[in-house]
């Protein structure tokens, strides 16, 4: 392996890639979400993190090579060229990038290798059910114990929570402070008596999120990320991470071995008789320029994100690509007819429209919904007036709610 820290030449460096990749990536995958779910997907995670090309922007004692995001990218374009995953992580890897930029040493070194290796599962404990667009109100306590935390309280909507090794949790600890000042961020253990994950269904027929119930639930004292009361900060920065990571990521259709060709929206305009269609060309035409744009602009705030600070501009990729899947759902559906009433196995294209069609809430709701996105957008990117936030300074003790606590 060439030295970690000594400058290469961008042509050196693309050269370096594909020599490695070339020698090591053998595989062709149709499905990289079932692929992520193999033994094989492991082991080739482990190679790309031993070789450093996972979070190669990170510092070299954390398995990067401390590069400039634009040799990041190049690391990235290669990777991608081949179809291969793993590249990367030091910009999407939202659970990874929250520790190290806020982790005590213990827990960086518990929990870092493993979830780069893909050993250690996550999830996100944030939401209640009074508290999801503004996450600010969480009621879920956490206790000074002596030796950690002791947790009690309700959270929902946490996808992967039946899998997951850890959760990231926000949780108040001081109930004096006023409610954004008496928060704190931790990893805590999924596995443990006292935490209790229930099975939601989605409007997809899925099952991938729960409510999760916490009774006296302990995290240890090296779990706490940030400073006591600091969640919120430590809150932004993964939620800068996620957002931008919706805002480039698309679901394709739900059937493994999905014609990939008639996935493609000019196939299907082709297929349907409609490519020809000048009206309907146009709406074709913008639906994929706006997919253009927000590449672009996606790479665009990614090269001025620092690691460890909060992008607005972040907020615009994760608007736009809920806008641009619900757009895409509806041409597909348009496309297709009365065939679009059909469902299942033996109406392929149809099932995969309809999917299409359901799961665009995912972009629009979780990591925040379109509406917050606008908030964002409009208080933190065009420096419109914020909004009146009543309950703001008061201490979270007095803060007037339904239920009383
Ligand atoms: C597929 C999926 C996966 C998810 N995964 C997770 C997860 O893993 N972990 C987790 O913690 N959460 C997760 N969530 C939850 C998600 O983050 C919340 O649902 C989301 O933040 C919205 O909160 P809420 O459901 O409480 O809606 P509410 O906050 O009750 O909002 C209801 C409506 O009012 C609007 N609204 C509220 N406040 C304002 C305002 N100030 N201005 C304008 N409009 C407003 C909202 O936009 C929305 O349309 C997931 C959600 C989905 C759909």
């Amino acid at each position: 392996m060439a030295d970690a820290l000594k400058p290469v030449s961008d042509d050196d460096l693309r050269q370096e890639v594909r020599a490695w990749l070339a020698a090591n990536w053998h595989m062709k995958v149709a499905d990289l979400n079932e692929f992520r779910t193999t033994p094989a997907y492991r082991e080739w995670l482990n190679k790309v993190v031993d070789a450093r090309w996972a979070a190669p922007r990170w510092p070299v004692e954390w398995f990067g090579r401390a590069m400039s995001d634009e040799q990041g990218y190049i690391i990235e374009q290669e990777f991608n060229r081949v179809g291969a995953p793993g590249s990367g992580m030091d910009r999407t890897q939202l659970y990874a990038n929250t520790a190290l930029a806020y982790g005590t040493p213990e827990l960086k070194q518990a929990v870092i290798p493993g979830i780069l290796r893909g050993e250690i599962a996550m999830c996100l404990l944030y939401s209640e059910p009074g508290a999801g667009s503004d996450l600010a109100a969480v009621r879920t306590r956490a206790e000074d114990n002596g030796a950690g935390w002791t947790v009690n309280g309700q959270k929902i909507w946490t996808s992967s929570a039946a899998t997951a090794d850890y959760g990231m949790l926000v949780a108040r600890t001081d109930w004096d402070k006023p409610k954004h000042q008496g928060l704190s961020f931790f990893f805590l253990p999924m596995k443990q008596k006292g935490v209790e994950v229930r099975p939601l269904r989605q409007i997809t027929n899925e099952s991938h999120f729960n409510e999760v119930f916490f009774t006296n639930a302990k995290v240890p004292r090296e779990n706490l990320l940030g400073k006591l009361g600091e969640g919120w900060k430590v809150l932004q920065t993964a939620l800068a991470y996620e957002r931008s990571a919706m805002g480039e990521r698309a679901r394709g259709p739900r059937r493994a071995g999905a014609d990939a060709a008639d996935s493609d929206l000019i196939a299907l305009a082709r297929r349907s008789g409609k490519l020809n269609d000048p009206a309907f060309r146009q709406e074709l035409a913008r639906t994929i320029a706006y997919r253009q744009l927000n590449e672009l602009n996606t790479a665009r705030a990614k090269a001025g994100l620092e690691q460890s600070s909060s992008s607005s501009i972040m907020s615009l990729g994760k608007l736009a690509m809920s806008r641009i899947l619900h757009e895409e759902a509806r041409l597909r559906t348009a496309m297709l007819g009365a065939e679009s009433m059909l469902q299942g196995a033996e109406h392929p294209l149809a099932d995969d429209a309809n999917f299409l069609s359901l799961n665009a809430y995912f972009t629009s709701i979780g990591g925040g919904t379109d509406q917050i996105q606008r908030n964002i957008i409009s208080e933190r990117v065009l420096g419109m007036p914020k909004e009146q936030e009543v309950d703001r300074n008061i201490p979270f003790r007095s803060v007037r709610t339904e239920k009383a606590t």
